[in-house]
């Protein structure tokens, strides 16, 4: 006989694992407990014979529920004397936060019951169970109890509540969504005027008007979607047309895998992760022969494809032909997609010809997330429903809680304390009021449930003066008297790296490459190699700064940009000649007006000044033609990355570097790019992202030289770039350093909170020791 304690850390709360822990236990004839001890960990206490305690071990990593996730293991002999197994309740006694749980992907057994016409949640699209279904998107509150969620609004009828009381019921035990059609939220379709018309088979009824062709709103987890036929161009073009979204791709929802695979081409890995409980929507390269209209993803070589997470959308693609359906985020153009149905029919009623509703509230807002690859890493570039509200472990401890409010694009807030950083969920570009409203409410949600009062806490913001979050800040500075600390861009892309690999603070090599982040010198940086901790950075060098003619402006026709790099080594004159003759003044609003304009601009050299690597991938594909208009964040880098996907690995381009100053010499690769002009443009779209890369990658390299460094970090929204970062990492592998890039938040500005946090909360630390 032995006893010993074990204690569980990672995905364990919210999952079913104790009711699980509770079966497993009896069915081998141990005795002891097992509870939450907040944080993300659980104590079990197991006594009987070895044999069994050990084989109780075993199965615990075994046979856990498919979305608990083990991260930490101990078991230690304790002891014994206990009559029975028990699951006692979380201690309230200390101070503990539980993690609250992200939004889990329906389960087998779910899909099976809903599928099962002998079983009494036939065909009931909102079926879940302990291992799946909604959590932070229905939570108010923690723990993680009925009472706290939207499910309070749907007492449990008899035959729920013994499923609910019944430790042998494994994945209804305990399981704070349990209902069934007789007692759970209803699903209802309705039209464009509110009128229901259909409450029997309203999911079957969804299909049919999406077959014919109609766009409806549809009601999931953390939010509403579009849906409509992927396959028609018309219907595709229509949807464009009522979003005003001219290029910006949509996701795609299949049904299985076996649909997906008609579409994209997926590895066995990529289909764990599409199967995973996360169900993101995964980039995928698309198929010569694929069904999909071209203008569901103009001019890109990925589709984005996520499988069904719900009863809901199983039922809904399983009545549709192609077995696949455009499922894009129900907002209207730059607002956060609605979650409400009375929002949903204001403001979606211009878009759809139907709604598909449900009346469970949807408390907390989650976007679907969206993953790419990067040069074999998976990279978040959207983080939302089943990764937020996770937590991420900082290496240190904070001495006072700290809230970042990130930055501009793809925003995201964090709140920080303790050893803890919880990122919020994804919330969107900050260019307007009702965004930043947005950010508050997520940030605020953390706050409150984690009881964290914002006078104790440090509020952590860009540099940039003039970011909107910076008015939140001074709220609160004005209203609780909060500590500001101003974070630089590229720093807190930097130490965001550091905190996903657990770096304590020492010195780094640090790539981050975006299109623009406020820099110490008031200029725009983005093509940045910084040596740095946490506390402190240093520039070491950088892409050459090139004049943004127009500001805002040349960022959105990157013709602009493309002349100023010209100007770079060619006269006034001939850039003219250039521009003007291969017809890029045409790709202007104002033609050979503005042309003149922008060269006159050039010629006083009163621009501002960027070194960012966007800004240089924006001329390079107005240069080859790809994208001469940028409609959505990054879309003339991200066109140009797709023209080069089907290129054969062959540089024509060399890497620049200066050796008197560490820069990257962006006006040489150009200047050869144009002598090559006749060669295919996806070589040169490969060559010059290649180049570049390669020329950044000498840098950290350079930076490395004399410094007790092992590996290189590379951030940023550019930092995804399968091509750029493959060469930096080339470099750096040369030089016998490692590179590594975010795989925890996303690269992007989406990351950034995370790395304001760490950096105000680690100079909060430092000044205090
Ligand atoms: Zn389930
Ligand atoms: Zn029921």
């Amino acid at each position: 006989m032995k006893a010993v304690k074990i204690t569980v850390t990672g995905v364990v709360q919210g999952v079913g694992f104790r009711p699980f822990v509770y079966r497993l236990a009896r069915g081998l004839g141990l005795k002891g407990y097992v509870k939450n001890l907040g944080g993300s960990e659980v104590e079990i206490v197991v006594e009987g014979p070895s044999s069994k305690v050990e084989e109780f071990v075993a199965r615990l990593r075994s046979d856990k529920p498919p979305p608990a996730e083990i991260q930490s293991l101990t078991v230690k002999p304790t002891s014994g004397g206990f009559r029975e197994f028990k699951i006692e309740p979380s201690g309230r006694s200390r101070r503990a936060y539980s993690m609250i749980p992200p939004d889990i992907g329906i389960c087998r057994d779910c899909l099976a019951e809903v599928l099962d016409p002998k079983d009494r949640r036939y065909m009931y699209p909102l079926n879940s169970c302990a291992w799946c279904g909604p959590r932070f998107s229905m939570m108010e509150d923690i723990p993680y109890d009925r009472g706290n969620t939207s499910m309070r609004d749907f007492p449990m009828c008899t035959n729920c509540l013994r499923e609910y009381r019944n430790p042998d019921d494994v994945r209804r035990f305990h399981a704070q969504g349990n209902c069934c059609p007789v007692c759970g939220p209803r699903v209802w379709l309705e039209d464009r005027n509110g009128v229901v018309i259909n409450r029997e088979n309203p999911v079957l009824e969804a299909s049919k008007l999406v077959e014919e062709g109609y766009i409806l709103a549809v009601k999931g987890l953390g939010g509403f979607h579009i849906a409509c036929l992927a396959t028609d161009d018309d219907i595709v073009l229509r949807l464009r047309t009522r979003k005003r979204r001219p290029e910006k791709p949509f996701a795609l929802m299949a049904l299985n895998l076996q649909t997906a695979r008609r579409i994209a081409y997926i590895s066995e890995e990529d289909a764990r992760l599409l199967e995973s409980p996360i169900r993101p929507i995964l980039l995928l390269p698309e198929r010569e022969d694929s069904p999909v209209s071209r203008y569901v993803a103009p001019g890109l070589s990925m589709q984005g494809i996520m499988l069904p997470y719900t009863a809901l959308h199983y039922m809904l693609l399983s009545n549709v032909g192609d077995g696949f359906l455009i499922m894009t985020s129900g907002n209207e153009r730059g607002e956060p997609m609605c979650t409400g149905n009375r929002e949903a029919r204001v403001k979606l009623r211009g878009f759809v010809d139907y709604f598909l509703m449900h009346d469970r509230r949807i408390v907390n807002r989650v976007d679907d997330s969206v993953v790419r690859r990067t040069g074999g890493f998976y990279t978040v570039i959207r983080r939302g429903r089943g990764y937020a509200p996770r937590w991420v472990r900082l290496p240190f401890r904070l001495p006072r809680p700290v809230v970042a409010l990130g930055a501009h694009y793809q925003n995201t807030g964090c709140l920080a304390f303790e050893d803890i950083a919880i990122p919020t969920q994804f919330v969107g570009d900050m260019d307007n009021l009702s965004s930043l409203a947005e950010l508050e409410n997520a940030v605020s949600f953390l706050l409150k449930t984690y009881r964290i009062d914002l006078s104790d806490v440090v509020v952590a913001v860009d540099k940039h003066p003039r970011y909107l979050s910076r008015l939140l800040a001074e709220k609160w500075i004005e209203t609780y008297g909060c500590r500001l600390v101003e974070v630089q861009h590229h720093h807190a892309h930097a130490a965001s790296v550091m905190v996903e690999l657990g770096v304590k603070d020492s010195e780094m090599v640090a790539v981050t490459l975006d299109g623009a982040g406020y820099g110490d010198d008031g200029t725009v940086w983005g093509g940045e190699v910084l040596i740095t901790g946490y506390g402190a950075y240093t520039r070491f060098g950088h892409l050459e700064q090139v004049p943004m003619p127009g500001g805002d402006r040349a960022t959105e026709y990157p013709v602009r940009m493309l002349m100023s790099i010209l100007s770079r080594f060619m006269p006034v004159e001939e850039v003219r000649e250039f521009i003007v003759g291969k017809g890029l003044h045409k790709r202007l609003p104002y033609g050979a007006e503005e042309t003149d304009a922008v060269l006159s601009l050039l010629e006083r050299g009163n621009t501002p000044l960027t070194s960012s690597l966007g800004r240089v991938l924006d001329s390079a594909s107005a240069l080859l033609g790809v994208c001469f208009k940028r409609t959505y964040e990054g879309e003339p880098a991200i066109k140009l990355e797709a023209t080069s996907s089907r290129a054969k690995p062959v540089d024509l381009l060399e890497p620049r570097v200066s050796r008197s100053k560490p820069l990257v010499q962006t006006h040489r690769i150009f200047e050869e790019l144009l002598e090559k002009l006749d060669r295919p443009r996806e070589q040169l779209a490969y060559s010059v992202q290649r180049a570049l890369g390669l020329s950044i990658g000498e840098l950290a390299v350079m930076a490395s030289k004399g410094r007790s460094v092992d590996r290189v970090l590379v951030s940023g929204g550019a930092a995804v770039n399968t091509v750029i970062f493959e060469a930096i990492r080339e470099k750096a592998e040369e030089a016998g350093l490692k590179a590594y890039v975010n795989t925890v938040v996303p690269a992007g500005d989406g990351g950034v909170s995370l790395g304001q946090a760490a950096v105000a909360g680690f100079r909060v630390l430092e000044s205090l020791l």
